[in-house]
């Protein structure tokens, strides 16, 4: 091959190895291909019932969902708006950028914003949390707004720790929790673990086109919502969760196509059993770690977060000196198909692009023979592009998924 012969690796089936969305399965993606079903009688009507029931055990609670026809932000405001009037004051533990986000919605909605900033490669300090807590005497704290998995930073919090916390102090504040990245991925009891309220979206364990989000919310967080003045008609999560009628569950038209995408997802996840999809995607995390740790060797990619106690399994962030991270992705992406998460809300002096960063998604539908392709794609391109890395991460990964 001349050297100005134009490659053509990227033919073939490509790879969209980014923290959401997620790769669909071919099951959920024939579900949905389809002409426009009734939404007034037939088949339709009894699939979504069976879909709201199937969701509480992916969250692992016996409390309700309502369903809204958004993306996870469309979440957020949806589980703040039924628990928060303005003027009612939130702590947001953030451990990257979407639990800033999150406070900055609800800070949108009039609520007063306690922000502890984590920074972003450490997870919750509860002893920080603690302090907050215990200044709050009075109890003006509605609501904790905690976020499961950061995303942005790859962090997984003990939201079981602080369901501990909030109750050895005798707080009364709402245990709210976001498992948009990892539900279906990480571990997450909801009613074990004592959440209030648990918002999710399907575009990233849940395997489905983005456009469906999801408030889970117990007896308590009901209380709340009946407690208050008044809730914005769309967003109040009552009929919803108790619909008389069909169209209720969504506010209007029902997300038709979205129905039986989700319908076919929960099939298979349910199928596999929520302990094989935890320990799959624990397993083949450890298998991304071996070979991150590995080229780390080389004194150039590092890990975002240090300690694998506290890394997420659903989703890896990493950074090396910019552009070296927006160079990688370009180059797998053009040369390999395979295309790589770009950093959230990483910006530093040094790199205020965010260039040095990369994510790797590893939610939902994946498995051990994609995660190797995702390993030996990344191999590739430092290779291509001459990055200093430690040598054998591919075997690395290799042998861990071999239990060897
Ligand atoms: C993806 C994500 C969001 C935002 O969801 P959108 O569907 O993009 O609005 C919020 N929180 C977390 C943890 C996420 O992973």
């Amino acid at each position: 091959m001349s050297s100005t012969a134009v490659s053509t690796l990227a033919h073939g089936r490509s790879y969209l190895a980014i923290p959401g969305p997620s790769v669909i399965p071919d099951e959920v993606q024939r579900a949905m291909h389809r002409a426009s079903p009734n939404i007034y009688a037939g088949e339709l009507i009894d699939l979504t019932a069976t879909v709201a029931g199937d969701l509480r055990k992916v969250a692992r609670t016996r409390h309700n969902v309502a369903i809204y026809i958004a993306n996870g932000h469309g979440a957020w405001e949806a589980a703040l708006a039924n628990v928060l009037e303005p003027g009612d004051r939130v702590l947001v533990p953030a451990t990257g950028r979407f639990g800033i986000g999150w406070g900055e919605m609800a800070a949108g909605l009039g609520a007063e914003v306690t922000l502890l900033d984590h920074g972003r490669s450490s997870n919750w300090d509860l002893d920080r949390i603690a302090q907050a807590l215990r200044q709050d005497q009075a109890h003006q704290i509605r609501a904790v707004l905690a976020v499961h998995v950061d995303t942005s930073s790859s962090i997984r919090n003990d939201v079981l720790a602080l369901r501990r916390l909030l109750d050895e102090l005798e707080h009364p504040a709402l245990l709210m929790a976001d498992c948009i990245a990892s539900l279906g991925c990480d571990r997450f009891e909801m009613d074990a673990w004592g959440v209030d309220v648990m918002v999710t979206a399907c575009q990233k364990g849940l395997m489905v086109p983005a456009g469906v989000s999801f408030v889970f919310f117990n007896d308590k967080a009901a209380q709340r919502r009946a407690s208050l003045n008044r809730v914005s008609l769309y967003w109040d999560w009552t009929p919803r969760a108790n619909p008389q009628e069909f169209y209720q569950y969504f506010g209007g038209t029902a997300p038709t196509h979205h129905m039986y995408g989700l319908r076919a997802a929960l099939d298979m996840i349910l199928a596999e059993g929520m302990e094989q999809v935890w320990t799959r995607h624990e397993t083949l995390a450890k298998a991304i770690w071996a070979a991150c740790e590995t080229w780390e060797e080389g004194g150039h990619l590092r890990l975002n977060v240090r300690d694998r106690a506290i890394r997420s399994h659903a989703v890896t962030a990493l950074n090396m000196p910019a552009p070296g991270g927006r160079d990688l992705r370009s180059w797998t992406e053009q040369n390999l198909g395979l295309t790589l998460g770009i950093g959230l809300g990483m910006a530093t002096a040094e790199d205020p692009a965010g260039d040095g960063f990369l994510r790797f998604g590893h939610m939902g539908h994946v498995n051990g023979q994609m995660i190797l392709a995702l390993l030996g794609g990344v191999e590739a391109g430092l290779a291509a592009l001459s990055i200093p890395r430690g040598t054998g991460a591919v075997e690395a990964a290799a042998r861990v998924l071999a239990g060897a």
